[in-house]
């Protein structure tokens, strides 16, 4: 069962982390948007990085007086499938997009549109599984946004030529990194996702906790931990990360922990578990763990626990699970793909790997300098400070707001 929602940080809590400016600056910006209502919308409450900001930045908004209210759009499975195979085909895998497809598509969003009310000041629609939610806009002052977590710089021309008519109904779009811009007739912002420091997921643990942890899911804390945490997706590859993690434990002793879970807007997940097991095989090293989306402190405390994070994605919005690991000074190795780029400046903050076998060559290199291992990880910190917590969000959204509703007139 979950454990009872622990009480959210209110702006003050943060100011111990960086600093009273900032959120003074916050509160500055918010002034002339009291009152203002907005509106969330996304295709899961939990699982996946958009669930876990919108976690914080709803309450956070609220806190600052901008009501802020977070709907998720409902739908069959049948919804989901074509929702992912859109997802993997914007990311750009093969594709063939159907009427039928299209047809599913639509009529969950339809069913979406007459359950869903849209009074707010602002409604902001993320990714693409909800974008034809535009079709509820009235006329009036109300401004429409399109949030785009995924990497568009490569899409399927199909798939991207039937949403784009919805998006180009909205006042303007939202990336997560400078690649990944369309051409559009909107204006398109660019917005670093970001982490909550205070977060169940990424706060300072007891290392009695981590140690506790560790013990219960037969982790051994005297052996170098090598960890990836993420969704059991192909584009996460963590059999790639098998491969490479078998190929570097020959020169090098280290134990593999596999986190990960489903969201429930994602139904490959079982599929992809089952394909790590078979890559893993009987191998004592590597621990698979299946977790419940409940689990924060435990993934919080299997990233502290752990010697090096590696995040082998070969697609990839922006990659949460790297900000997270670069927040706890880990060192960590990642895909060069999406919006991990950002966050791994290669050597500086991280590294970045293209292949299984640039990959065991930097778990072997890091487990065996440990001083420049401890330097990135240091460096990583800082560069997540400074872009990537959750204040700077608050503060582009607010900046964003207050454009808006001024060219909205509201
Ligand atoms: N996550 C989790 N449990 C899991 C797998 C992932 O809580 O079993 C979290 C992870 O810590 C991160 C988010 O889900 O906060 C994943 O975000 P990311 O941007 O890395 O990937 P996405 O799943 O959105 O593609």
């Amino acid at each position: 069962m979950p454990p009872a929602p622990v009480p959210s940080p209110h702006l003050d809590d943060y100011q111990s982390i960086v600093g009273a400016a900032v959120i003074d600056e916050l509160r500055f910006l918010a002034r002339d948007l009291k009152g203002k209502t907005v509106k969330m919308v996304n295709s899961t409450a939990v699982g996946g990085g958009v669930a876990e900001m919108l976690n914080r930045l709803v309450p956070l908004l609220g806190e600052l007086e901008v009501a802020t209210h977070w709907d998720v759009i409902t739908g069959g499975n049948d919804f989901f499938e074509v929702t992912k195979a859109f997802h993997n085909a914007l990311h750009g895998s093969a594709y063939e997009l159907t009427r039928h497809a299209q047809e599913i598509f639509l009529s969950y969003n339809e069913q979406n549109r007459q359950r869903m009310q849209f009074n707010e000041d602002v409604v902001v629609i993320h990714d693409p599984q909800p974008a034809p939610l535009i079709r509820a806009r009235q006329d009036g002052p109300s401004r429409w946004v399109w949030r785009c977590h995924i990497d568009l710089s490569n899409p399927h021309p199909q798939v991207w030529g039937f949403l784009r008519p919805f998006i180009e109904q909205y006042d303007a779009a939202i990336v997560s990194s400078q690649s990944f811009a369309r051409q559009l007739s909107i204006p398109q912002y660019l917005f670093y996702p970001c982490i909550d420091p205070l977060s169940e997921k990424n706060k300072e643990l007891e290392d009695s906790f981590v140690q506790k942890v560790c013990d219960e899911f037969g982790i051994d804390r005297s052996r170098p931990i090598v960890t990836q945490v993420s969704r059991f997706d192909r584009l996460k590859d963590p059999v790639g990360v098998v491969q490479a993690f078998k190929l570097a434990r020959k020169y090098v002793d280290c134990q593999l922990v596999l986190a990960g879970g489903g969201a429930s807007d994602d139904p490959e997940g079982a599929i992809v578990l089952g394909e790590v097991r078979e890559a893993v095989g009987s191998d004592p090293d590597v621990i698979i763990l299946d977790l419940p989306p409940w689990c924060a402190l435990e993934i919080n405390a299997l990233q502290q626990a752990s010697t090096l994070v590696v995040q082998k994605s070969l697609k990839e919005g922006f990659g949460l699970t790297v900000t997270e690991a670069l927040w706890k000074g880990k060192p960590t190795i990642a895909g060069a793909v999406g919006g991990i780029p950002n966050q791994v400046i290669h050597n500086l903050t991280g590294v970045l790997v293209h292949s299984v076998e640039g990959c065991a060559y930097q778990i072997r290199y890091l487990l065996t300098h440990l001083e420049f291992a401890a330097q990135l990880g240091r460096n990583g910190r800082e560069h997540v400070k400074e872009n990537f917590l959750m204040t700077t969000n608050v503060q582009r959204w607010l900046l964003l707001l207050q454009i808006l509703l001024r060219s909205g007139a509201a």
